[in-house]
Formats: structure tokens, C-alpha cells, sequence
């Protein structure tokens, strides 16, 4: 029997919330298949751990999750941190230091949760975003000149190397043609800027000739927001930088009804590094401690995780158990229910054990 090793880390705000729901369903998963055990070992790092030691994470932190094979991460930012301490205390240090470039958001219309898209149901829209995690606009290389003077100057430089643009075009196109409709879309903004914009045009026609089998086209990431508004049938793999896959898939997950329900993967596509794998909202202190966070971004994360762990059968079940679930209307209140997290969590995990 395989166990895999998963470094759980709730952090803040619904992150403890939703993580002992992720797990709670995992444990169902591991009993029902038999086939692999997780050996979870959960680590108290966050905002809490901050205001107690002034660190987030400790100084080994990275050094000691390598030992596993997936971190599974809640969410980190508090009212009374800085978010800039809270990102760069945590998150970042992970993504970057273990080259997770490839964030992988996939986005589609769970039964029983309404789009705000007229006449957009289940199988009208099912996308996977590929986001670049590595450089780009989010390279923090810049700077402001004459502070406060008229003649301000404030610079902002995007960086794109061909090894960091081959290697993400060349993951969405293998994630493309590893989908059903073998298609892609390859966002920039090349009518306008004139230098990285254009790389990736070209880079994405020389990868494209590795995939003769992938159909693909170019949007500019201006006239995509319409797309996915007025056309989303006509989408399905999309690979952006990491601004543009930022503002897009914030629109993705709303065009799917609620952040609650979307999931992301940082992923490390080469192995070198455990991949990690969290919800894309943040820590809503708003809804925190009241047992109403939706826990089904984190079951679909979670799903993600077990694929990337070769889990692909237990992925594909509890993706089951989570439309069953969110098809007979057990739901939080984000999306239209009055549900609680546990009773989602339980009906989840009634699902998978029931599942033939
Ligand atoms: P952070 O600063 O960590 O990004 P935040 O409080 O700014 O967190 P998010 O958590 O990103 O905001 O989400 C914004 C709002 O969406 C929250 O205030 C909350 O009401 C709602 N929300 C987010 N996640 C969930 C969830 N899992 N279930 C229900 N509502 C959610
Ligand atoms: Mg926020």
C-alpha cells in the first residue's frame, strides 16, 4: 500500500475550517479505496505564529517540508498583519522557493450552484487556467524615483525569459491535450506591448509544433473577458501570465457562482519539489469561527492533489461526491444554502463511502 506524506498547514482566519474538512473527506477516501494511506502532519504556522515569535513559518520551514509529498494549505492573511507580511512570510517563500510555476485553477459550474451567466449550466463552462507562478509582472523588480515630487516616476518591470515561457506553454499544452477537446487558448497583450507580449506569441507557435494534436488560438487578454462572458462553451484549457491569469480567474470563479468553490494548484511540474495545493480564497475573517466557510474549494484542491499524487480514481471520487452533495442542494450559504461546513463535510463523506 502506498502512504503518501501531506503537510497540512490551516493557518488563519477559515483555513483551520476548511482544512479539517479537506481532511476529514480525504480519510473517508483513504478507508473506502484501500489502495493508499496519508501520514498528515500538521504544522501551526500563520499569522497566530507571527504575533507570538515575529515569523510566520520558522527559519527551517522550507527545509522541512521538502520531506513530503504535497502541502495542503488553508489560508494566511489576518486584520492586523500587513498582507505584504503575510504573502511574503509564507505563501511566497513556498511557490518560489520549491519553482511551483505552474498554478493550475480549473473553473466549472458544479450541479445545483447557479452562474450569474443567463442560461450557463453544468458542462456550459469547464476551463483549467494555467497560470505562469514564476515571473512576469509579479517579478517585484522596480521602484520609485523623486517620492512625492510632480515629477514622480514609478516603475514596475515585468520579466519574461524563454526558459520560464517554454516551460508553462509547454504544460498547457500538455494539460490541453490531456482533456478531452484538446484545445488551448494562449492569453497576452501583444497589440500593445511590444517585447515579453510578443516572446509569447512566438514561443506558444514553436511549442504548439510539439502538439500537433492541440488545437489553439491567441485572444488578447481584453477582448478573453468578453469571451468568457459571452462564449464560454467555446473554451477550455487557457494559459496566461501571472497578472493576466490573476484577473481572469477571479472572473472565472464568479462566472462559477462563488470563491468558496474554487480550487488552485501550485504545482512544481518537474518533482523536484512537493506541489501545494490550496483554495483560492483567502482567510474571511468575516465568516470565521460562525462553521458556514464553504469547504468545497478545499475538497477540490484536495482532489487535485490526489491526481497529482497518482490518486487519479479517489480524485475522480470525491469529485463525484462533491456534485452529489452540491446536486441535492447541501449547501452554504455562500451559494444560496443554509447549510453548515460539517454538514457539507458529512454529507461529502456519506457520498464517497456510498460510492459504487
Ligand atoms: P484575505 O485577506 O486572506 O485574502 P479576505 O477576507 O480578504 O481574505 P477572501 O477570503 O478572499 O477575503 O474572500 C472575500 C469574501 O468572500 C469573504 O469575506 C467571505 O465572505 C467570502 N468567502 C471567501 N471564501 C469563502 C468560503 N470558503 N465560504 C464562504 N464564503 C467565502
Ligand atoms: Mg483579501
Amino acid at each position: 500500500m502506498q502512504t503518501y506524506r501531506i503537510a497540512a498547514i490551516p493557518a488563519d482566519g477559515i483555513g483551520p475550517e476548511v482544512i479539517a474538512a479537506g481532511l476529514q473527506a480525504l480519510d473517508a477516501l483513504a478507508r473506502r479505496d484501500g489502495g493508499f494511506t496519508l501520514d498528515v502532519t500538521e504544522f501551526d504556522w500563520g499569522s497566530d505564529r507571527y504575533k507570538r515569535t515575529g515569523a510566520l513559518m520558522p527559519e527551517d520551514g522550507a527545509e522541512t517540508l521538502k520531506a513530503f509529498d504535497a502541502i495542503f494549505f488553508g489560508a494566511v492573511g489576518a486584520p492586523d498583519v500587513p498582507d505584504h507580511v503575510t504573502l511574503w512570510g509564507l505563501r511566497l517563500p513556498i511557490c518560489q522557493g520549491f519553482d511551483q510555476y505552474a498554478n493550475v485553477r480549473p473553473t466549472r459550474i458544479l450541479p445545483g450552484i447557479a452562474s450569474p451567466l443567463a442560461g450557463v449550466g453544468p458542462g456550459d463552462l469547464d476551463w483549467v487556467i494555467v497560470r505562469e507562478n514564476s515571473e512576469g509582472e509579479y517579478s517585484g523588480i522596480g521602484g520609485r524615483a523623486h517620492r512625492g515630487l510632480p515629477e514622480e516616476v514609478g516603475t514596475e518591470v515585468s520579466i519574461f525569459t524563454r526558459t520560464g515561457v517554454t516551460r508553462i506553454m509547454r504544460y498547457a499544452f500538455r494539460l490541453a491535450q490531456s482533456r478531452p477537446r484538446k484545445l488551448l487558448t494562449v492569453v497576452t497583450k501583444s497589440n500593445a506591448q511590444r517585447f515579453g507580449m510578443v516572446m509569447w506569441d512566438e514561443i506558444a507557435a514553436e511549442v504548439s509544433q510539439e502538439f500537433p494534436d492541440v488545437t489553439w488560438d491567441k485572444m488578447l487578454v481584453d477582448a478573453m473577458t468578453v469571451r468568457m462572458v459571452k462564449n464560454p462553451r467555446s473554451l477550455d484549457t487557457i494559459v496566461a501570465t501571472n497578472l493576466h491569469a490573476d484577473i481572469l480567474s477571479d472572473l472565472a470563479g464568479a462566472l462559477a457562482g462563488s470563491l468558496g468553490v474554487a480550487p488552485t494548484a501550485n504545482i512544481d511540474p518537474e518533482r523536484r519539489y512537493p506541489s501545494m495545493f490550496e483554495p483560492i480564497h483567502g482567510s474571511a475573517f468575516d465568516i470565521t469561527g460562525k462553521g458556514i466557510a464553504n469547504p468545497v474549494a478545499t475538497f477540490w484542491t484536495a482532489a487535485q492533489m490526489l491526481e497529482h499524487l497518482g490518486e487519479a480514481a479517489a480524485a475522480i471520487r470525491l469529485m463525484r461526491a462533491v456534485e452529489k452533495v452540491c446536486a441535492d442542494g447541501v449547501l452554504t450559504p455562500d451559494v444560496g444554502g443554509n447549510a453548515t461546513t460539517q454538514q457539507v463535510t458529512d454529507a461529502v463523506c456519506d457520498a464517497i463511502r456510498g460510492d459504487n
